[in-house]
């Protein structure tokens, strides 16, 4: 078979693995390890159900051999094995959920998140390797393949001999550079270093021949070298080890050896339960959310051991949606190893640890949002949608037990704040929490709708999620104080009595040019009326009833769903001299009014990030004022 070429963008990929400035070169070797313990395990998940193969541990393991005279480093395993077909698939192109990412956003600089967000771990071994060869025989076939490629180029597949079913991944190591030296790769007591420092608690025995320099028997000055075979892990699963025994970095490379993401893990949580169910977790709060996070694609889960064995790698039941972000694992003495993933589904064991697990969160994520709001912010910052998600969907279910976790920027503090913390500071005759939206808080920083609010000294709170207002409905209240939209109708800001003399009689001295507007404007607004909440701004539109204008805008951006619309009320500042041309009208004809009118609308619209109907009419308006 001549050479094949890899796919475009897998080469590109697969360029800047090798090219990156990768500051630890070093993880080649534990994702070869892991993907060698991989498929030790997928020989072990057969065994559970096809009755002709049993699995002796003995025979499982996994090993290295460093050779300098070759420049090899061999790292074997009695795994699996591939087939001439999954070298092609697995070897040839890179993940697909990968590359799909990769096309749309071109400009990753660091190695070490290509290889975790997709991963590529298998590629990684071209960070320290200019030829890798690959032989492989499957455990369905009796035929054994060679893969080899020198990087970018593409790669060829040719037969081989191989007596045993498993893997052999020949890297050969690169020549020393001037910078980069290779040649520690191939020492011994490097790759034990290596070895213990990621992979220890593999649970295959990692082997190795060690030379060691010893006194020749029957002489006393003559050594001699004897070569005994190593095994250089421990293998005792992390989440088996007593906390007391663990350092913060071991979790780190823990997370990172698992992939459970491309960033540095917030915090931890090693849960170590020994009463009526039994099990360990290690649980970690990501920082950054992964690319997918907001995709269909995402699936949340933790990974689910029966005594150290994986029985699944998601199990979705362990965690609910509104904490998916969670990565980790649980394993269990209690599980049985037999059953079913359906009925796995109904375990009560695993709804009692699930529950527990739940509860676990909650308690690391309030407690960083108290002792490290920094962080709890960046944490925020990555996953506080899928929160307020969380208070919305199941006809808000969960809501109390989230809406202390959920912030929002303040119109005061200038930051994110808790509700808790709003209503704390809350003066005591103000009557409700008060919210706007808008796209960005700079925009809802000038809307016209917060001035009244303001001006009372009142906080408010900006809401740049779409899932924002909707969470909040649901919530309906904190600590009995209920939310209200800047843009509602009745603001629950009580007027004084003067200003309930002057309201009065503008409605009245207004009566009439208002209902023309009212005409003029028909089926676009539900009514016009003297505004109570605008101090500097001419107009603004407000909605009546249950639907905000910022609803529609997200319902009527969705597809395939019915239009709304909010019942809009323009609400002019008769104070403003704007107000002084509108009644001039009066004198100048209905036509004017008209123009004004709909200038005043339109304007309404702009500032509220509504679409004008007509925008050719509208600066023809304009013009009009202008000559
Ligand atoms: P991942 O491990 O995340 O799937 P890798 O790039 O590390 O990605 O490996 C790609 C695929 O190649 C693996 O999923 C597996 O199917 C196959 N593979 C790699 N190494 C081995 C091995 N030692 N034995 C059997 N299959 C392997
Ligand atoms: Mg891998």
């Amino acid at each position: 078979m001549g050479k094949v070429e890899f796919k475009a963008e897998s080469k590109k990929l697969l360029d800047m693995v090798i090219n990156s400035i990768y500051s630890q070169r070093e993880v080649f070797l534990r994702e070869l390890i892991s993907n060698a313990s991989d498929a030790i395990d997928k020989i072990y998940y057969r065994a559970l159900t096809d009755e002709n193969l049993t699995f002796d541990k003995d025979s499982y393991f996994i090993k290295l051999d460093a050779n300098k005279d070759t420049r090899t480093l061999t790292v074997t395993d009695t795994g699996i094995g591939m087939t001439k077909e999954e070298m092609e698939s697995n070897l040839g192109i890179i993940a697909k959920s990968g590359s799909h990412q990769f096309k749309e956003e071109n400009e990753i600089k660091d190695g070490h998140d290509i290889i975790g967000q997709f991963g590529v771990g298998f590629y990684a071994a071209f960070m320290v390797a200019d030829k890798v060869t690959v032989l492989s025989r499957s455990i369905d076939s009796d035929a054994a393949f060679k893969w080899e490629s020198n990087g970018p180029d593409g790669y060829t597949i040719e037969p081989a001999e191989k007596n045993e079913v498993g893997t052999e991944i020949i890297l050969h190591i690169k020549e020393n550079e001037e910078e980069e030296n290779y040649d520690e790769f191939l020492e011994e007591y490097r790759l034990k270093q290596i070895v213990k420092k990621y992979s220890d608690f593999i649970r295959y025995p990692i082997k190795m021949d060690v030379t060691e320099s010893q006194l020749k028997e029957g002489t006393e000055d003559e050594y001699e070298d004897v070569i005994t075979e190593e095994t250089l892990n421990t293998m005792v699963p992390i989440w088996k080890k007593n906390k007391s025994e663990l350092t913060d970095e071991d979790y780190v490379n823990f997370y990172n050896e698992k992939h459970y993401g491309f960033d540095k893990p917030l915090k931890h949580i090693h849960i170590n339960v020994d009463g009526a169910v039994r099990y360990n977790a290690i649980l970690y709060i990501p920082e950054s959310a992964p690319y997918n996070y907001y995709t269909k694609e995402y699936e949340k889960g933790l990974e689910l051991y029966s005594n150290g064995v994986l029985i699944m790698e998601k199990s979705p039941d362990l965690l609910p949606d509104y904490f998916s972000f969670v990565k980790g694992l649980v394993d269990s003495e209690d599980l049985s190893l037999n059953i079913s993933r359906e009925m796995l589904q109904h375990d009560r064991q695993l709804k009692t640890i699930a529950k527990n697990i739940n509860k676990k969160i909650k308690q690391q994520l309030t407690q960083i949002l108290k002792n490290d709001r920094e962080g709890y912010e960046r944490f925020y910052n990555s996953f506080g949608q899928q929160l307020k998600f969380g208070v919305y969907s199941d006809f808000g279910q969960h809501k109390e037990e989230l809406q202390d976790l959920v912030l929002f920027y303040s119109s005061k503090e200038k930051k994110l704040v808790t509700l808790e913390e709003y209503v704390g500071r809350m003066p005591e005759e103000q009557k409700y929490i008060y919210y706007a939206q808008g796209d960005t808080v700079d925009r809802i920083d000038k809307l016209p709708q917060t001035e009244l609010v303001k001006d009372k000294g009142y906080e408010i709170l900006y809401f740049t999620d779409e899932i924002d207002e909707f969470a909040i409905r649901m919530l309906m209240s904190y600590k009995e104080k209920e939310f209200k939209s800047v843009s509602s109708g009745d603001l629950g800001i009580e007027p004084d009595e003067k200003e309930k003399e002057e309201e009065k009689e503008a409605a009245k001295e207004h009566e009439e040019l208002f209902t023309k507007m009212k005409e003029i404007l028909a089926g676009k607004v539900k009514d016009v009326r003297a505004s109570k909440r605008l101090k500097s701004h001419p107009v603004v539109l407000t909605a009546d009833g249950d639907i905000s204008i910022e609803m529609e805008k997200i319902i009527n951006a969705m597809p395939d769903d019915q239009q709304i619309k909010a019942e809009k009320v323009l609400e002019l500042n008769v104070n403003h001299d704007i107000f002084k041309a509108l009644e001039k009208t009066k004198d100048q004809g209905e036509e004017q009014l008209a123009l004004y009118t709909n200038l005043l609308y339109n304007q309404a619209l702009l500032i509220e990030g509504l679409p004008i109907e007509d925008p050719v009419a509208f600066t023809n308006d304009i013009c009009k004022v202008m000559i």
